[in-house]
């Protein structure tokens, strides 16, 4: 469903035409090098595109407005090879709405102390040359990543595939729609915020549909294609005996199996990428969907409970972020706490919904009944996660600006074995531990819902809110509270200025 070879990022030498022609030629031939080394980077998950370099104002707005019309284009890595005069970038960085990257690398990994000359000086220019670019974008107010660097490095590329997998995210975003199945649950406060602000920041709409719509998509699955799926489920899952084709809850199988093919229905015939459900209004559905939930966000579906459409959104662009990484991505919420002195631990859950892709081990296709919402005992898949690090994002509309949370975690092993808990589900120890990153995250309005990976690090989401031009708050190993207090009072106060 997330394919990211579909984007293209283009690759951008700035240059002027002071240096004569046969300098050109130079810097163009290392240009195509450097991209195309790029390009072929190990683990690289896009099409990077070289394009001519750039010597003029007009070459430059002319390819601006190009990048903003291109579909596929979701983001620019500009390289200044030699000395660029950064006015001529003026018209075009003004109307440019694409994500940028400036890489601020040199051809030439080593100076050739011994025989250094003029010449080799005067090509080798990106040293001051990246610097005149940094002046104007800065001056601008242009938000970009800068990454220095030798372009052959490793680390360096990875870094350039966190931004461009971020870049990914937001280029989707700007196409999501998310389907709302009821509104939000009643009197919650969190999971509520400016629909209109969030579509201007993150470009996703977000739209809210009866529950008889997504029931009228359900009565038209056939009991073949129920057939089909209920067989699907026994070669991917461990069924319970209950839901064995001799088990006595096989029907209420059937029905989740139904749930599954009529959202999954709405949801395509709709272009919907994200969606959200609430327990409150359930009219018309014989139990709540658990599995259909688990299994299309398996399948790269954005997924926010109790209406909760920000989570929908950033389980989404997670999704596409992690995109071919190891490890999964859910939706997810803190639930219930270990709160032994020095073995402090979280239990994430929820009350069905856990992504799948986050699993130790084959999940096993169970029916219990829910203590809430009072409907028919829902089926779900229940599994432990997958032991290591992982973080938990989360998105909150503070009234003036949109916040985003993000909290470095690590998976570990529960305890015993939990025999007598009926959902999926994941215990991490929080950094720099529970009580410092509780106390931040609650300090600074954290949702109790979140985006969990452990595919993505803290950069990818870092550089996602960047581009989005929204808040972000680290709750990392080096949180310290004091600071932690103190970056919040600071940003309140630029975020009242930038106003
Ligand atoms: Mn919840």
């Amino acid at each position: 469903m997330i394919d990211l070879k579909d984007y293209e990022f283009w690759f951008i030498t700035g240059s002027q035409h002071l240096y004569g022609r046969e300098i050109l030629d130079k810097v163009k031939e290392h240009s195509k090098k450097i991209s195309k080394g790029i390009a072929g980077a190990v683990n690289m998950p896009v099409k990077i595109v070289s394009m001519p370099v750039l010597t003029t104002a007009d070459a430059i707005i002319n390819l601006c407005n190009e990048a903003n019309s291109s579909k596929k284009c979701a983001g620019l890595i500009f390289w200044m090879h030699t000395f660029s005069p950064a006015k001529m970038w003026i018209s075009g960085l003004k109307v440019l709405k694409k994500p940028i990257l400036h890489l601020h690398t040199q051809f030439n990994r080593d100076i050739p102390w011994e025989n250094i000359d003029m010449e080799f000086m005067n090509l080798n220019q990106s040293a001051h040359g990246g610097r005149e670019f940094g002046h104007i974008v800065s001056r601008m107010g242009i938000c970009r990543k800068v990454l220095a660097g030798y372009w052959q490095e490793q680390d360096l590329l990875d870094k350039l595939s966190v931004w461009i997998r971020a870049s990914c995210a937001y280029q989707d975003s700007h196409e999501l729609k998310i389907a709302r199945f009821g509104d939000n649950m009643r009197d919650v406060a969190v999971t509520e915020g400016d629909k209109v602000e969030a579509q201007i920041k993150f470009g996703y709409s977000v739209n809210g549909y009866g529950l008889g719509d997504l029931v009228k998509s359900m009565a038209r699955i056939t009991e073949a294609e129920t057939d089909g799926l209920v067989l699907l489920y026994e070669q991917q899952y461990e069924l319970s005996d209950e839901l064995q084709r001799t088990g006595g809850k096989r029907s209420s199988l059937r029905e989740a199996a139904k749930i599954e093919l009529g959202m999954r229905r709405f949801l395509e015939e709709g272009g919907f990428k994200a969606f959200t459900t609430t327990f409150e209004n359930l009219y018309g559905l014989p139990q709540l969907p658990g599995l259909a939930v688990q299994r299309l966000m398996a399948d790269g579906y954005g997924f926010g409970a109790e209406g909760d459409w920000k989570t929908a959104a950033l389980v989404r662009a997670m999704k596409v972020m992690a995109s071919g990484l190891n490890g999964g991505t859910s939706f997810m919420e803190d639930y219930t706490y270990h709160l032994e002195k020095k073995n402090m631990m979280v239990l994430g859950a929820h009350m069905l919904e856990v992504c799948p892709s986050i699993a130790g081990s084959r999940p096993s296709l169970e029916i219990h009944p829910l203590a809430i919402g009072g409907k028919a005992d829902p089926v779900r898949l229940v599994f432990d996660t997958k032991t290591g690090n992982a973080l938990n994002a989360s998105i909150v509309d503070m009234g003036n600006r949109f916040r985003m949370i993000v909290n470095e975690v690590e998976v570990v092993e529960p305890p015993s074995e939990l025999k007598r808990l009926p959902v999926a589900r994941a215990v991490w120890v929080p950094k720099p531990d529970l009580s410092t990153a509780a106390a931040a995250w609650i300090l600074a309005g954290g949702a109790h819902h979140t985006g969990f990976s452990q595919a993505l690090s803290s950069e990818h989401l870092e550089d996602f809110a960047e581009m989005a031009g929204i808040e972000f708050l680290s709750i990392n190993g080096k949180t310290l509270l004091n600071d932690f207090k103190k970056e919040i009072r600071w940003n309140d106060v630029y975020y009242y200025l930038r106003k």
